[in-house]
């Protein structure tokens, strides 16, 4: 088993003292200990204590103190540019009707057939809204959106292309960069989609020089079910974009209640309406800890255990009729692995009787998520065990 130095952070999540086989933490973190001191502080003394007085204290404030915090340690991203609030989704949306506002006269919107379903979605129901069609990308599911197949496909007529940084099904890692630099060579705007990559992946929205992103923060953040998601928005953007919930909490002076909505400066204007505070605090706690631990160090960790993991299936698996669908080239690889083989959803119910707990992704594919800090390569090894014996 690989030499893990992070080994000692996985106490500090709950749940760490048991058996169980942990491989959706790219679908629901774990929580931190730490949070549930928080949230009982929180409800007793600020919410209980401050009552209406904390929103001038610290909420108003706290969806773009932890989106800076959040854009500094997970995004690559100088601060003002970041903001918590809403589900990706309707951060998607909201940021994609901004995008093709501001590429009037251009007819198509870009995306991969194998985005996540909400990005495809949306997009779709954005391009019927504004009359725009809908340019999809083929991509191979093993891999993802290379800047070959992009540059194929934008053209004049792109107003948006919307990219997954880790596809969700295979993990492949898509070159910011250089597809940032295909979309604006063509004079669109790119929205990329972070939601695999914030916590595990360095992120680096302001060299990519990106327009806009979204991301979820359940995941690897461990913010806890339907805590919100996060939005950026390049500086050079934030005075002429201008987003569609045109609600009080972006605009200037909320409290005035003003006649007509007049947008705030910077990225508050991305607001709609009242924050959820109590749902941000999670992920606070998980800044903390990355601050502490490094993200360079947090990624290293993250190769280690999807290598880990690869080399177990290969040697373990690969007999059994198991593929890899995931890239097997660390450098654009995420932090999981898919498995396939065309038994697995029954494989999956049987884990999940045994408390090894991944997911499943139609078709025949076992997603093994790894978040860095509380998975160990014990659990690796323990969890492919467990697919071999089910495989017989
Ligand atoms: C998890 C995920 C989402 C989640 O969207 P919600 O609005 O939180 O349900 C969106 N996009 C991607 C790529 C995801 O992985």
């Amino acid at each position: 088993m690989p030499h893990d130095p992070l080994q000692q952070y996985r106490d500090r999540f709950v749940g760490a003292e048991s058996d169980l086989v942990y491989f959706d933490g790219n679908s629901l973190g774990r929580p931190l200990k730490v949070t549930a001191e928080r949230l009982r502080e929180f409800v007793l003394e600020e919410w209980g204590g401050r009552l209406i007085r904390g929103w001038d204290e610290r909420w108003f404030d706290l969806p773009l103190t932890l989106g800076d915090r959040i854009g500094r340690t997970f995004l690559g991203a100088a601060p003002g540019q970041v903001a918590v609030g809403d589900s990706t989704t309707v951060l998607l949306y909201k940021l994609m009707r901004a995008a093709v506002a501001a590429r009037p006269g251009r007819t198509e919107i870009v995306v991969d057939r194998d985005n996540f379903p909400t990005d495809r979605y949306v997009a779709d129901g954005v391009a019927r809204e504004c009359g725009l069609a809908l340019r999809w990308v083929d991509v191979d599911t093993s891999a993802g959106i290379t800047a070959e197949l992009l540059a194929d496909v934008v053209s004049e007529r792109t107003a948006l292309v919307v990219a997954s940084h880790v596809a969700y099904r295979s993990a492949y890692l898509a070159d910011g960069s250089a597809l940032t630099r295909i979309a604006h060579d063509a004079g669109a705007l790119i929205l990329w989609d972070l939601s695999h990559s914030g916590g595990s992946v360095p992120v680096e929205l302001d060299a990519w020089q990106a327009d806009l992103a979204v991301g979820c923060t359940y995941k690897y953040l461990n913010g806890g079910p339907g805590s919100p998601a996060y939005c950026y928005v390049a500086a050079r953007h934030l005075d002429d974009l201008s987003q569609p919930i045109q609600g009080w909490m972006g605009a200037t002076d909320p409290f005035l209640m003003g006649p007509v909505y007049t947008p705030t400066q910077g990225i508050r204007r991305f607001l709609s309406g009242t924050p959820a505070v109590t749902a941000m605090l999670a992920v606070s706690d998980m800044v903390d800890l990355v601050d502490e631990v490094g993200m360079a160090a947090v990624r290293e960790k993250s190769v280690g255990l999807t290598e880990h993991a690869i080399a177990l299936a290969d040697e373990h698996l690969s007999g059994r009729g198991v593929t890899v669908a995931s890239p097997r080239d660390a450098g654009w690889r995420g932090g999981h692995v898919t498995l396939h083989h065309r038994d697995m959803q029954r494989v999956v119910a049987a884990l999940w009787e045994r408390d090894v707990i991944p997911d499943y992704r139609d078709p025949g594919g076992l997603r093994v998520g790894l978040s860095p800090l509380s998975t160990s390569y014990d659990e690796v090894d323990r969890g492919i065990a467990a697919v071999r014996e089910l495989l017989g």
